[in-house]
């Protein structure tokens, strides 16, 4: 059995292409870096590497982090400017024991010396994205909230369970801050002898609730993925909600060693998409009902509207 799950809509074309290594006999570590690529890649997802939107210096800050289920090896970068591709350097990071997780400069030094493609990441539509947004906040710059980090979570024919991240965090963000993406437990957490989970959402709250590892800690106690990701999402939205008077936004992802899955939301409008063995990948939306997050596939309609928007022509 193969599969793999990940966030956001975006996710489909890269973990379809993923799924066809998979099936192929292919490492999970491998596929979900392709996954991860073709979707950095992509200049019109604006939230994932090129394309992505800059922080209030209107420089595009990239977090990345993977995680190998069987040796828990963690490689992580945060607040990488110029480099194609996070995850193929938070990848090649996680084969070190130590200084696995490196930030800015630190992590573009390290890039740069094992030879990995630079790239200006700020597209032509981010600066009108950027521009809008000064003009619309003329006073205040302030961090945009919405979300759409990629998160993937891949089981291989061996067993083997990954788990990687990709994110330019949140729109308008200060210069150097770090979300949950990068962060070991908050934005992923894998173990091949349970299963992984990946998190999308306000970062300063998933963090609060290390939302990942709790999932997957839930499932090692025997819960299906999807009663782990409603019971970690509802209790940490509760907790937000009683402590603070508020919850940012909350989705996960979540798959076990046999290809089950699970989904959670405390937003409207969260969707994902899956590939397992024997099944054409898809895409679906959620929603959380009392508690209960339900999922659907979405409608044709839904998808071109979702690529027209993402694509439409944009104007000053
Ligand atoms: N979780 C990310 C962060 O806070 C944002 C996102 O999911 O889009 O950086």
């Amino acid at each position: 059995m193969w599969a793999m799950i990940a966030t956001w809509r975006m996710a489909l074309e890269g973990i379809t292409a993923g799924g066809e290594m998979l099936e192929h006999g292919a490492a999970a570590g491998e596929a979900l870096e392709k996954a991860i690529c073709d979707i950095e890649d992509f200049p019109y997802y604006k939230s994932v590497g090129y394309g992505g939107l800059p922080n209030e210096e209107m420089e595009v800050e990239l977090d990345a982090a993977y995680m190998d289920g069987n040796t828990f090896d963690i490689g992580a970068v945060a607040a990488i400017k110029d480099f194609a591709n996070p995850i193929k350097v938070a990848k090649r990071l996680s084969a070190e024991s130590v200084n696995c997780m490196l930030v800015s400069e630190g992590a573009e030094k390290f890039a740069h010396k094992e030879g990995f493609e630079r790239k200006n990441m700020l597209s032509d539509r981010a600066k009108i994205h950027y521009r809008k947004r000064v003009k619309e906040t003329a006073q205040e710059l302030r961090p945009y909230i919405g979300h759409d980090t990629v998160g993937v979570v891949a089981l291989d024919q061996h067993g083997k369970m990954v788990v990687g991240t990709s994110t330019s965090g949140l729109f308008m963000k200060k210069k150097g801050r770090v979300g949950d993406s990068p962060i070991s437990g908050s934005g992923f957490y894998a173990d091949s002898t349970v299963g992984g989970a990946s998190a999308t959402g306000l970062g300063e709250d998933l963090m609060k609730g290390c939302i990942s590892y709790e999932i997957v800690r839930l499932m090692k106690e025997g819960h299906h993925p999807q009663a782990a990701c409603e019971i970690a999402v509802n209790n940490l939205d509760a907790e937000l909600k009683k402590r603070r008077g508020k919850a940012g936004d909350l989705s996960v992802v979540a798959m076990n060693n046999k290809g089950e899955y699970g989904v959670a939301t405390n937003i409207e409008g969260f969707s994902f998409a899956v590939c397992r063995e024997g099944e054409t990948p898809a895409v679906y939306l959620v929603k959380n009902v009392d508690g209960k997050c339900i999922h659907e596939l979405a409608s044709e309609e839904w998808l071109n509207n979702y690529m027209q928007t993402r694509m439409a022509p944009l104007s000053e």
